[in-house]
């Protein structure tokens, strides 16, 4: 009868509601027992912190945040989840909190705040060896500004980077760490010699590719999906003192792209006569010439390059970079004039600054600042970044660049297009690429209103789904899916091991539940 299947389901969701909220009580006697009850924190601002990140789009609320000490905090706290019956609860690390669809989040579980380790003297902190070969040793909560403040005092410098350094050394190994150096040099994950990670088993593992390498892989690039990265070493070389650094505009995207792959062709390691850094970005009504990125061009030139970018509508900006020190500076400029020989970008349209290499690395501060103290970077940021063969870029230039983002109108915010080659890449490691030697990153870099940023959502799943229907094989960089199939289909003839690695590593499933790859608690 009715009145009985009623009592029913209210008894069944009242005890879906318990069973929801058990996995996990903060005042657990076991969170004493390891030592970490003072360490826990449900003090609102603590949990309102954890709840949100840089994209200012999802909310998930944690039970408790831990402010760790020493890494020991962070095995004590896996171990108890991993025996808490009957399910464990969710352990996300947060970094700097720079992901932007809520993958340092753990929703009704808990927030490990990395940074807390920062404080304490008895951390990995950020150590500079040049004993046995040149290397630094950095906690996984360490800020990339603070490894190349600390490495520059020994004159000595990591090779790889990313375009802004407020980014920790952990958040940016669990995906990739590209910039401009990434043709040449490989991500940030190529340029890892040794970890120390601590598992979803509470295993702390040091780990290299001879050592635990099938840990070493899993966690490069691996989304926090199997361990909590405590240590990373990180190569180090002599570090530049300053840096030529030259932009040229083009309105023809396939000059553009051709200039691009010609001069990420040039990649030997040790090749005097290659670029340390290439990157490309489109100059459009909405986003230039005044965004934080290009208050590069002299002012008297912004008039023409308006002009320009009224005429074609979308120009394509090529940015290169070659660094030097006392030794080179006489022959720089004629370095780099035989390199930028023969490119064909739009004559008299080249602009050049040259500055320290310190200021060149931490370039996106100052739009950072500028952005903050206008209130314009705690908005929403509904970004989307993609990895695209080379073979379908030009489909992708009149599909989505000169169809869907022209006909919409509404993009702000920087859009990179720059390629890379893939075999500065390690394909053992967990992060996903096209399966063209050369590919390209392109990143809508969105900042939205509280009110408005939908718009900018709706332009990047019409995007996926220009690329789905054209056949274009692209790949998300900084991934976000909602359904298993997605990722399943995102990874391809990596999930399968993928799947098996998450086993071997975190079979309880606990660790960086935000990802929502194998759990959403
Ligand atoms: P969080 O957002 O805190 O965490 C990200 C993920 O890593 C989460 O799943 C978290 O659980 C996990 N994680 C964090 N710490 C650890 C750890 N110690 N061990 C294991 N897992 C961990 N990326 C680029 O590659 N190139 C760029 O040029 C670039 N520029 C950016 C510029 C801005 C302004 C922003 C906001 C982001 C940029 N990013 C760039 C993206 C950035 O690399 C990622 O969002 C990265 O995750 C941010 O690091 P975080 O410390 O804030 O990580």
């Amino acid at each position: 009868p009715p009145f009985f299947t009623a009592i029913f389901i209210i008894i069944r969701l009242l005890s879906m509601i318990k069973a929801s909220s058990k996995p996990l009580d903060v005042h657990h006697k076991g969170m004493k027992a390891l030592g970490i009850a003072a360490k826990l924190s449900v003090d609102p601002s603590a949990i309102e912190a954890a709840s949100r990140d840089f994209g200012h789009i999802v909310e998930a609320i944690p039970k408790a945040v831990l402010h760790p000490s020493t890494p020991q905090d962070i095995v004590a706290l896996i171990k108890l989840s991993y025996h808490y019956s009957p399910v464990p609860f969710g352990i996300a690390a947060k970094g700097h909190g720079h992901s932007v669809r809520g993958q340092a989040m753990a929703n009704n579980g808990i927030v490990i705040d990395m940074k807390s380790m920062k404080k304490h003297p008895n951390g990995t902190g950020i150590r500079v060896s040049t004993a046995d070969g040149l290397y630094v040793d950095v906690g996984g909560e360490q800020l990339w500004i603070d490894v190349l403040n600390k490495t520059l005092e020994h004159g000595l410098a990591p090779v790889s980077w990313t375009d802004y350094l407020y980014l920790t050394v952990g958040g940016t190994l669990s995906n990739a760490g590209i910039s401009g150096q990434t043709f040449r040099y490989g991500p940030q994950i190529s340029n890892v010699l040794e970890m120390d990670v601590i598992t979803g088993k509470a295993d702390v593992m040091t780990c290299s590719p001879k050592k635990n390498s099938e840990l070493f892989h899993a966690v490069l690039g691996g989304l926090g999906q199997f361990g909590i990265v405590t240590r990373a070493r990180i190569p180090l070389e002599p570090a530049p003192k300053r840096v030529k650094w030259i932009r040229v505009l083009y309105n023809d995207f396939s000059l553009f792209t051709r200039d691009q792959e010609l001069l990420i062709s040039r990649n030997g390691r040790k090749d005097k006569n290659a670029l340390d850094y290439l990157e490309g970005s489109l100059l459009m009504d909405h986003g230039s010439p005044n965004n934080w990125r290009s208050s590069f061009f002299p002012h008297s030139d912004h008039s023409r390059i308006i002009s320009l970018i009224i005429k074609h509508r979308i120009i394509y900006c090529l940015e290169v970079v070659k660094y030097y020190d006392y030794q080179t500076e006489n022959t720089v400029d004629k370095q780099m004039k035989q390199i930028l020989q023969g490119l064909s970008y739009m004559p008299g349209f080249m602009f050049q600054k040259d500055v320290g290499y310190e200021e060149f690395l931490n370039r996106v501060r100052i739009g950072e600042l500028k952005l903050d103290s206008q209130g314009l970077w705690e908005v929403p940021h509904p970004w989307l970044n993609l990895f695209i063969p080379k073979s379908q870029i030009s489909d992708f230039n009149n599909g989505v660049f000169r169809g869907i983002v022209l006909e919409r109108n509404i993009t702000t915010g920087p859009v990179l297009v720059y390629p890379m080659n893939r075999q500065k890449w390690d394909n053992r490691m967990s992060a996903v690429i096209p399966d063209e030697e050369i590919f390209y990153t392109v990143g809508f870099l969105h900042s939205g209103g509280f009110n408005d940023w939908e718009a900018f959502e709706n332009q990047n799943k019409e995007i996926m789904r220009f690329c789905k229907k054209s056949g274009i094989m692209v790949k998300q960089y900084l991934p976000h899916y909602s359904t298993k199939d997605e990722w399943v289909h995102h990874f391809g003839s990596k999930w399968k091991v993928f799947q098996r690695r998450k086993h071997q590593f975190d079979p309880r499933m606990l660790l960086s539940p935000g990802q929502g790859i194998f759990n959403n608690y």
